[in-house]
């Protein structure tokens, strides 16, 4: 992946005329203000001055929303004010993210213009049935038909789909994820449902119709469908809602979160979760009984592989009682590890005999 910084502007529910169970726009956007022209260009001015890197690649993200849903001429208003600062070269391109029917082949036409790159669209599901109970007001076929036009006119196709929706099982989420990838996106997003507060789904909630995943099972679902993203080398770049004072732990004053899997480290569970299996598989394929390894990793990748609060060298220990030893390998490629048994229980039970014997 390319080192880029992203200049985030939240248009809040703005123009969506849908009302999604589960969302409330206005709470994640942290935002409730219509955004014109002059906050774009004093955002874009904000973040720019406060990059330290001028080689890095710049892009603006208009988040939240479902921007092509927006009245045109606001629309236009706020593209027109982000390309501005790609005309003087100061930033390189421009995401949206929208829903998949509102987008044709003029609204296409019309972003191009602006310089619009990325063009994300919320997926959620690709069960109708899914969609339907969750009264996001299109269907699958849109779904196919925007993802299909995206890449037609060149731009770069990115999905969001989400886990533990009401109804939702493991196996329609890992139909998603193989529907999806099918579909060819560059670029994913999976966020687990949360109960938000001002939504239909709390209500779901406080009547006992929606129970939402635990962090537990949220994790585990998330492992399954982003192995499946990895193998077909399709790049998940955010698992979980970004933390913000509205989006934090529930228990947190002013938090708009009531329930559901909210974790501030979600993405790391989820990806220690997938280099703790990893590595429990290699250790079983020793068919021996191991005491202690040694796993030789990039150094990008240590805090990972040693968990979150130490949770897959805690687990390790507890349920198959290994000790792990790490060491940091730059020549090791990222993703990749090495693992040596140092000790087994039969070099122990030498060692005692000889001790014994002595
Ligand atoms: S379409 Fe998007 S912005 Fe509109 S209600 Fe649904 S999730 Fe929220």
């Amino acid at each position: 992946m390319k080192k880029e910084y992203i200049i985030p502007i939240f248009v809040p529910h703005l123009g969506c005329p849908h009302q999604c169970t589960f969302c409330n726009q206005k709470e994640i956007s942290g935002q409730t203000k219509q955004v014109n022209r002059n906050d774009v260009k004093e955002t874009i001015e904000y973040y720019l001055k406060n990059f330290k890197d001028d080689s890095k690649y710049v892009e603006v993200a208009f988040y939240g929303g479902s921007f092509t849903a927006i009245e045109e001429n606001i629309q236009n208003e706020l593209l027109e004010a982000a390309n501005e600062f790609i005309k003087q070269g100061r930033v390189k391109s421009i995401r949206i993210s929208t829903r998949p029917d509102y987008i044709s082949k003029d609204i296409l036409k019309r972003l191009k213009k602006y310089n619009v790159k990325t063009i994300e669209l919320g997926v959620q599901s690709t069960n109708d049935y899914i969609l339907e109970r969750c009264q996001r007001g299109h269907t699958f076929k849109d779904v196919k038909k925007a993802s299909k036009l995206i890449k037609l006119y060149g731009f770069t196709l990115g999905h969001q789909m989400m886990i533990g929706l009401p109804e939702s099982t493991l196996l329609d989420e890992i139909n998603t994820a193989k529907t999806l990838i099918k579909l060819k996106p560059k670029i994913v997003r999976i966020y687990p449902v949360l109960v938000i507060k001002n939504t239909p789904l709390l209500k779901e909630y406080e009547n006992k119709e929606y129970i939402p995943l635990t962090v537990q099972q949220a994790v585990e679902r998330a492992k399954d469908i982003m192995k499946l993203f990895n193998k077909s080398k399709i790049e998940v770049i955010r698992i979980g809602l970004q933390n913000t004072e509205e989006i934090t732990d529930p228990k947190q004053k002013g938090s708009q979160v009531v329930a559901g899997p909210y974790h501030p480290a979600f993405r790391q569970l989820v990806e220690s979760g997938i280099w703790y299996d990893e590595i429990v598989e290699k250790i079983k394929k020793f068919n021996i009984k191991v005491m202690q390894v040694t796993i030789k990793a990039n150094p990008e990748n240590i805090n990972n592989i040693i968990g979150h609060k130490k949770e897959n060298i805690l687990k390790l220990k507890d349920l198959y009682d290994v000790d792990v030893i790490i060491k940091p390998d730059e020549t090791i490629k990222k993703g990749k590890f090495e693992i040596e048994v140092d000790k087994t229980y039969e070099d122990l039970l030498e060692e005692q005999k000889s001790k014994i014997k002595k």
